[in-house]
């Protein structure tokens, strides 16, 4: 469910965008390249705000990448950067939990993510803020505490691909429809997360939102 102050929208699909932070990036010692990864997890993936976090056994470490979530309300195609912002039902923080030594593996094959990305609660997600004079997607502080220490603090004025064109490239293939959810990428300071461990991911914009691994 995506929970706003006064309503919900039911969840239709997740798009994520990979390698959209520099510092992420670098610490990732993969390459800058002209354009953005672009994979989807399952609706099915989202855990609300509150919620527990069943994590994968037996796999290799999980990674947080804590990120902007854009939740879309009004349904296009082929929109336009400039008009994008007039799509967007409200954004939240998220967190796109990865299977890291699994992804690597999957990468070195050339297979895709879905294995190391898209399982079964990896995605967490907050509540949802509308976009005003005081919440814009570009100037969005956001950091993430694992057990009360902080691993992740970014800003989303570093992103390398704004959410205004990330609207304008994914509703290039796809009909952007209510409902949609947008991952838009993770800064640096991505890490192991194990059972136990409580996640907090907080914006002064946006909330305070929490999760408890088990
Ligand atoms: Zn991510």
């Amino acid at each position: 469910m995506i929970r706003f102050p006064d309503r919900t929208l039911e969840p239709r699909r997740v798009f994520c965008i990979g390698r959209n932070y520099g510092d992420h990036i670098a610490e990732m010692g993969a390459a800058l390249d002209d354009s953005c990864i672009i994979f989807m997890k399952p609706a099915t993936c989202l855990v609300p705000a509150g919620g527990m976090v069943t994590l994968p056994r037996d796999q290799g470490v999980v990674h947080h990448e804590l990120e902007l979530v854009a939740a879309i309300g009004t349904a296009g195609k082929g929109i336009h950067r400039d008009s994008s912002l007039g799509h967007v039902a409200g954004v939240s923080l998220g967190i796109d939990l990865t299977l890291r030594e699994l992804q690597a593996t999957l990468r070195n094959k050339g297979r895709p993510w879905a294995l190391a990305k898209a399982f079964d609660q990896s995605a967490p997600l907050g509540d949802f803020v509308p976009l005003g004079e005081g919440l814009q997607p570009g100037a969005v502080e956001m950091r993430l505490e694992v057990n009360g220490e902080m691993h992740q603090q970014g800003s989303t004025a570093s992103m390398i691909f704004p959410l205004e064109q990330l609207i304008e490239i994914l509703s290039r293939t796809w009909a952007l429809l209510p409902g949609d959810l947008i991952f838009t990428g993770t800064p640096a300071g991505v890490g192991p997360v194990n059972p136990g461990d409580i996640l907090v991911a907080e914006s002064p914009q946006i909330g305070r939102f929490e999760w408890t691994c088990t």
